[in-house]
């Protein structure tokens, strides 16, 4: 046995570039293969939210917080990120709303995760943007801010930038039963390759193929698939079934700029209703939400983008075959809450969106890991805490 030195991720995603963050660090060589000329899944579609608050005590909110310490080491390191610790305001629009947000705030974990429970004025006070009629807020100082559409590109700079610097001959996952022959001498690669464009299409023994025909040789293959389950993923449902691992539908919108910054992200009293932070007794108080919102199970979340325009979203669909087309009245009813809470228009809708995430839906795991057959390492399933959680899930792959 021989310890691992070149390993292949597949998935540009954000799991799989943080796999590569990771395995560089630990000083592996590291070629990275992406299907599309630059990634289109989950990680590019969502709103960018290290979110902490609805995360479920335990291992969970663990799993969270180590992630949102990792984010904002890779923030300072990586300003293309435009990591923000922002915070975020979950709004009660009346008192059985404001009753969850208070159990919340009470609990032993507030503190962790940095709550405060605010009347309407402090409410304001902290997002001046929210002129809407509202009965309190939650405040979670540990929720931040990336930036979807930038951070994936501009930690492949990073990695790029630091090729060469990262400790020669890594010592951490197994070695996995390659040949000497597979191994690139030292002074043959610059340590990071990224490789979009390549569809692998086989995995053989320490080796994979893209769909070019070309051969990447590796000791190691960590496959982030996303939600894409067919192709060279097919023959490891078994394991994927294991978890129960399902797919999940989302619509999202994003606007002109605001004209004035929205200090936090702003979730709604929707939101209470889907975290599983606040599976607490007064929830179980709430009225029925609107028909709308319950047909396309729809929350409000509103981020700001760096450019001064607001991502909206999001519905979650889980029955397939997905419409292949977007439900205008979601979008309807997303924008209403929106203006509810802003006391205002939303500026124009510039875009909509789609996006499809992969998510365990069986016992306890937060996500899929696996080994499905020696030397590779399946990790998948994420669910929506895919974008806060990625680094952290990368470093316990290395653990
Ligand atoms: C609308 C929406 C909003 C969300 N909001 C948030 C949020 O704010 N915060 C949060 O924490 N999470 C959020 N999530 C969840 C999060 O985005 C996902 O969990 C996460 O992005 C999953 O990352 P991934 O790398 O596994 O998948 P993906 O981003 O789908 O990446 C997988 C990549 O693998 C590539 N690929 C697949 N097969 C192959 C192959 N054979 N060869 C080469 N490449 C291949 C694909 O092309 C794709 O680029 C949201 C998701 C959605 C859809």
């Amino acid at each position: 046995m021989r310890l691992t030195q070149r390993i292949v991720v597949i998935g540009g995603g954000v799991l799989g570039t943080m796999h590569a963050v990771a395995a560089r660090r630990r000083g592996y060589e590291v070629v990275h293969l992406e299907r599309e000329g630059e990634a289109r899944g989950a990680s590019v579609r969502n709103f960018g939210l290290v979110w902490v608050s609805g995360r479920r005590a335990g291992a969970e909110l663990a799993l969270a917080l180590r992630a949102r310490e990792l984010w904002a080491e890779l923030g300072a390191a990586v300003p293309g990120l435009r990591f923000r610790p922002a915070g975020s305001l979950t709004v009660a629009a009346d008192d059985a709303e404001l009753r969850v947000l208070k159990e919340a705030a009470a609990l032993p974990d507030a503190v962790q995760r940095d709550l405060e429970l605010l009347d309407p004025g402090a409410v304001r006070a902290a997002n001046p943007a929210l002129r809407g009629e509202l009965a309190g807020g939650l405040l979670c100082r540990a929720d931040a801010i990336v930036e979807p559409r930038q951070a994936l590109p501009a930690l492949r700079g990073y990695l790029a930038a630091t090729a060469g610097e990262a400790r020669a001959g890594g010592s951490g996952p197994a070695a996995t039963g390659g040949t000497a022959s597979s191994v690139v001498p030292p002074g043959r690669h610059s340590g990071y390759q990224w490789l979009p464009g390549r569809e692998v299409t086989e995995i053989a023994p320490n080796a994979v193929r893209d769909h070019t025909g070309a051969w990447h040789q590796c000791d190691l293959v960590i496959l982030c698939p996303g939600a894409a389950f067919t192709g060279v993923v097919g023959r490891y449902r078994g394991s994927l079934a294991r978890d129960g691992v399902r797919r999940v539908r989302l619509q999202m919108l994003q606007t002109a700029p605001l004209a004035e910054r929205l200090t936090t992200a702003v979730a709604d009293g929707d939101s209470l209703r889907y975290y599983p932070a606040y599976d607490l007794p007064a929830r179980g108080l709430l009225p029925p939400q609107a028909p709308v919102a319950e047909r396309t199970r729809a929350q409000l979340l509103m981020v700001q983008r760096a450019d001064g325009g607001l991502t909206i979203g999001d519905t979650h669909e889980y029955d397939e075959p997905f419409a292949f087309d977007v439900d205008s009245d979601a979008y309807d009813h997303l924008q209403a809450r929106a203006e509810a809470l802003l006391g205002a228009p939303i500026p124009r809708v510039r875009r909509r969106w789609a996006g499809v995430y992969s998510e365990v839906s069986i016992g306890t795991a937060l996500y899929h890991r696996s080994e499905p057959e020696p030397g590779v390492v399946l990790v998948t399933g994420p669910g929506g805490r895919g974008m806060t959680c990625a680094p952290a899930i990368a470093e316990e792959t290395f653990r």
